[in-house]
C-alpha cells in the first residue's frame, strides 16, 4: 500500500478523532519526507493523483476563507510550478493540509485551552496562527510595505496569499499582479515557515528574520541556476526578477 493511499486514511481518521493525538510521523508523507524520501516525487504524484482528501480540504479552506474557490487547486499548480525548494515544499504541504497541532486542534485533545499562544485572547486555529492574530500585525504590515516596494505593485496581503500563496482571480488580477504572482508565492511561503519555525514563541518572528531567509534562498536557488548551465535564461530568474531588479537598483548610485 502506497503512502498517498495511507494519507486518505489519515483524513479519515482525524475526521472521527477526539481523543488519540496522532504523533506527526503517523502522517505518511511526513514520515516519507522525515526518512529522506524524494520529496519532489512524491508532491508531483500528490498533485497528479488528485486525492479525495484535496476536495474536502479545499472545502475546508472555501468555508475558513469564506469564500467558493479552488483554492487547492491553484495552490499546488502554482507550487508545481514555481521550482520551490523540498523545503519550501513541505512547508507549503504542511499548510495547505494543516498538519500544524494548533491551540485549537490540541484544545480537542485536552492539551491546550485553545487560545492564542501569542495574544492569548482568541481561538487559535490555522487563520489565526497565520494570519488573524493581532499580534502578527506588524509583521505583516512590514512584508506587505516591502514586497509593494520591490515590485512596485499594489500588493496586498489578503488571507488567500498569506495561507496558500494564491489571489483572488474571481476578482480578475491586474496585469502587473499576473506578473510577480510566483514571485509573491515563493515570499509566502518563506512567511509561512517563520510562523511555523517560531510556532510555540510567545513573539512574532520578525520582518528582518523573513527577509534574510527570502535573500538566502534566493541567492541559493539563483546559483543553482548557474551552476546546471542553463544556457536560456532559466524559469526561476523569471519568478525572482522582482526581487533581482530592486536589488540591483540598490547596487545603483
Ligand atoms: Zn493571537
Amino acid at each position: 500500500m502506497s503512502s498517498l493511499v495511507l494519507g486518505k486514511e489519515s483524513y479519515e481518521s482525524s475526521k472521527n478523532a477526539t481523543h488519540d493525538m496522532p504523533e506527526m510521523t503517523d502522517i505518511p508523507l511526513i514520515e516519507a519526507i522525515n526518512r529522506g524520501a524524494k520529496i519532489g516525487m512524491i508532491y508531483t504524484l500528490l498533485v497528479d493523483l488528485q486525492l479525495d482528501d484535496m476536495v474536502h480540504q479545499n472545502e475546508r479552506w472555501s468555508i475558513r476563507f469564506g469564500k467558493a474557490g479552488d483554492w487547492m487547486g491553484q495552490s499546488l499548480a502554482m507550487a508545481d510550478t514555481t521550482l520551490l525548494s523540498a523545503n519550501l515544499k513541505t512547508q507549503h504541504y504542511k499548510t495547505l493540509v494543516d498538519l500544524y497541532y494548533t491551540p485549537a486542534k490540541l484544545k480537542k485533545w485536552g492539551k491546550s485551552s485553545g487560545l492564542c499562544t501569542r495574544c492569548g485572547k482568541e481561538e487559535a486555529e490555522i487563520l489565526h496562527m497565520f494570519s488573524a492574530c493581532p499580534m502578527l500585525r506588524v509583521f505583516l504590515c512590514e512584508i506587505e510595505v516591502f514586497l509593494k516596494k520591490i515590485t512596485g505593485c499594489n500588493v496586498q496581503l489578503s488571507v488567500m496569499l498569506v495561507l496558500l500563496g494564491v489571489m483572488d482571480s474571481t476578482e480578475g488580477i491586474e496585469p502587473p499582479l499576473y506578473k510577480i504572482r510566483r514571485f509573491l508565492f515563493v515570499a509566502m511561503a518563506i512567511f509561512q515557515l517563520c510562523i511555523a519555525t517560531d510556532w510555540i514563541k510567545k513573539e512574532p518572528p520578525t520582518f528582518e528574520g523573513w527577509r534574510s531567509r527570502l535573500l538566502a534562498i534566493y541567492n541559493i536557488e539563483l546559483s543553482l541556476y548557474k551552476l546546471k548551465g542553463y544556457k536560456k535564461r532559466h524559469r526561476g530568474e523569471r519568478i525572482w526578477a522582482p526581487l533581482t531588479k530592486w536589488l540591483e537598483n540598490q547596487d545603483t548610485p
